[in-house]
């Protein structure tokens, strides 16, 4: 087993509040640790955020370093750089983790150049060999292959994508420490004056417990409405297959798959797509696969609980309106008896 000096992950904040992956890189984090008989730390930047570093322990850290003031409560790439990229080169972690989020994807490779390392990113899976080297997983080659990554130099750094690994269930028992390191601020590049109010608002993919996908199956953009439809019957969001976004009618953001996000909702509706394994990588493991396809034979069958042989024109808007009208019996029986 390789001499190491621990695990740490990366706990990314936006207002305040911590995104749901570094409970996942947690998560994992801990098992790689127990793994190789060392502690499990978290760096959080921010301002005022001592009860999110607290439920970091309870969520599985033996320590969590904060840097704490004004100017690190948005995303800043230089301070946050300059800050973890000190404190790496002091306590030495063997491995260092961050989610495949804008801001993991943005931060990691800038930590990685400065700390003259290597980084694997969107990793799909993590392992330990019999070294005690990390494994770095990552879909290869369009999504065909999976390979297998190990990094000579130290740290070994990866970014992982979100909703892929486990979180812990959150302990109030678990101890640890909060380490208040001395930190450095220089003048920021840009300053975040206000975040627009729609965009605090909007769920993406990535959150969303239901989703409707829609796929080259549709014929024309405005057929998107049919999706949004069944979307907003649902309380869900509209995802979309690669086509759609070549095509231009729907942003990247909303790509479910391989090139895209990585969704794992309760309810997860395929309109029209075949079901290729660059779009399967991305969704296979939401709870509950509904597709509809014209063509019994689509690859999308093979991975859907319910699937639905038919015209998508005739389907969707079937399915809405039977959604509406039970949605509105429930309303009705609702008054009847208050
Ligand atoms: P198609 O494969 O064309 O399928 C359309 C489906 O609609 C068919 O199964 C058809 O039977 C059905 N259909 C047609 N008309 C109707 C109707 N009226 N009613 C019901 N069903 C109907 N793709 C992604 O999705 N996400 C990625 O992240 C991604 N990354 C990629 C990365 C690389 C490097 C490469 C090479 C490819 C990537 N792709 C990705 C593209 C991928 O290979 C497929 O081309 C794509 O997923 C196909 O999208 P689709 O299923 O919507 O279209």
């Amino acid at each position: 087993m390789s001499s190491t000096r621990g695990v740490m992950i990366f706990a990314e904040q936006t207002g305040g509040v911590v995104h749901p992956v570094a409970n996942e890189l947690l998560g994992k984090g801990r098992e790689i640790a127990d793994t190789l008989g060392v502690e499990l730390s978290a760096v959080l930047c921010g301002h005022c955020m001592e009860q999110e570093a607290q439920e970091l322990i309870y969520r599985g850290a033996d320590n969590v370093y904060l840097f704490d003031n004004e100017a690190l409560a948005s995303f800043d790439i230089m301070n946050y750089r300059a800050n973890i990229v000190a404190l790496v080169e002091e306590t030495k972690p063997d491995i260092f983790l961050l989610g495949a989020t804008p801001i993991g994807r943005s931060l990691g490779p800038r930590l990685a150049a400065a700390l003259n390392t290597g980084l694997t990113a969107d990793c799909t899976s993590l392992e330990v060999d019999d070294e005690g080297h990390l494994v770095q997983i990552r879909p290869a080659f369009s999504g065909n292959i999976l390979a297998h990554i190990k990094t000579e130099t130290r740290p070994q750094m990866a970014t992982v994508r979100y909703k892929i690994m486990q979180s812990l269930p959150r302990d109030v028992e678990r101890q640890g420490h909060i380490v208040r390191p001395s930190l450095t601020i220089g003048e920021p590049l840009a300053r975040l004056s206000k975040v627009p109010t729609d965009v605090e608002k909007q769920i993406g993919v990535s959150e969303a417990e239901v989703i409707v996908c829609g796929g080259r199956g549709l014929k024309k953009p405005e057929d998107l409405v049919m999706l949004k439809e069944l979307a907003d019957a649902l309380g869900g969001v509209v995802g979309c297959s690669k086509p759609l976004v070549d095509s231009g009618w729907m942003d990247k953001e909303h790509l479910v798959g391989f090139s895209g996000n990585t969704v794992r909702p309760r309810v997860y509706f395929a309109v029209g797509v075949s079901g290729s394994s660059q779009h399967l990588i991305g969704m296979r493991t939401s709870e509950r696969i509904i597709a509809i396809n014209s063509d019994p034979t689509a690859d999308i069958f093979q991975v859907a609980d319910y699937s639905i042989v038919g015209d998508l024109y005739e389907i969707v808007p079937r399915l809405t309106a039977a959604l509406r009208e039970s949605r509105e019996r429930d309303r009705t029986a609702g008054s009847v008896c208050s």
